[in-house]
């Protein structure tokens, strides 16, 4: 490990030098999101943990060294109950979640940190960090913070997948499976399952999106997957992977640029 990864890594530091970043005007704290949970026969159950966790460590390599911007250790265990009938899910309720996102945005405002990015990549999750971020201003007026979702405003995300892998690609499909061959080859499996849209859908309807409904995995799907992960290789992963760190080393720049939303 390099000096570069040391330094933005919150858990590697002393608590003098914690002191010293917090203290600092735009001090930031970058919280990875991630989950337990089944991803098909192939892919790994900490898949979207693995993904944050890489994608964060590469950006902060590359921002500028002097930016008051840390990561702290990635939160793996998520919020996972639709995919619960597999074996090897963890989930913690959202009750739970909550009170861990409250507890400690309350401890890092208080240390002095003025902004918090709570980056999450998994889908199941999304508007429950947006309720906590909510709770948590209310018990941490001072903090700034920002729910934000890995592929979400990713650009360039719609010329690298058909727009099937766009639309119906909700689980361990041709991105997710395409990223993990290019950042963890070596626990990547040999299957490539195509599941989960036997259902007739109503007009107007959707499994996500516009009008979408709580559906759990196994509603959809015997292996797990939702979606088709045929296609995946190690090139879109890499071309996945550039896209992201790109798009998330130019957010957090010209938010470290900024004094948003405090202007
Ligand atoms: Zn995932």
């Amino acid at each position: 490990m390099n000096h570069k990864s040391i330094r933005n890594q919150y858990e590697y530091l002393s608590w003098t030098e914690i002191n010293n970043i917090a203290a600092e005007k735009r001090s930031t704290i970058i919280w990875p999101f991630g989950a337990v949970e089944q991803h098909g026969p192939h892919l790994p159950l900490s898949t979207d943990s693995i993904f944050v966790d890489e994608i964060v460590k590469e950006v902060l390599k590359i921002l500028p060294d002097e930016l008051p911007i840390l990561k702290i250790p990635t939160q793996y265990i998520g919020f996972s109950p639709e995919h619960l009938s597999f074996d090897g899910t963890l989930s913690i309720s959202s009750n739970l979640i909550t009170s861990i996102i409250l507890e400690i945005g309350k401890q890092l405002s208080e240390m002095g940190f003025k902004r918090l990015i709570l980056l999450n990549a998994h889908g199941g999750q999304i508007s429950l960090l947006n309720t906590a971020a909510r709770e948590l201003r209310k018990v941490a007026p001072e903090l700034n913070i920002f729910p934000c979702f890995i592929w979400s405003g990713v650009k360039g995300l719609s010329d690298l997948l058909p727009q099937s892998e766009m639309d119906n690609g909700l689980h361990a499909s041709l991105a997710e499976t395409s990223l993990m061959l290019a950042i963890k080859p070596e626990i990547v499996g040999t299957e490539r399952p195509f599941e989960g849209f036997s259902q007739k859908i109503p007009e107007g309807w959707s499994l996500e999106g516009d009008s979408p409904t709580a559906w759990m995995t196994n509603d959809l799907s015997k292996s797990g997957v939702v979606g088709d992960s045929r296609g995946a290789n190690e090139k879109l992963g890499n071309e996945l992977r550039n896209l992201l760190v790109k798009h998330w080393y130019k957010l957090f720049l010209s938010l470290m640029s900024s004094d948003w939303p405090n202007e």
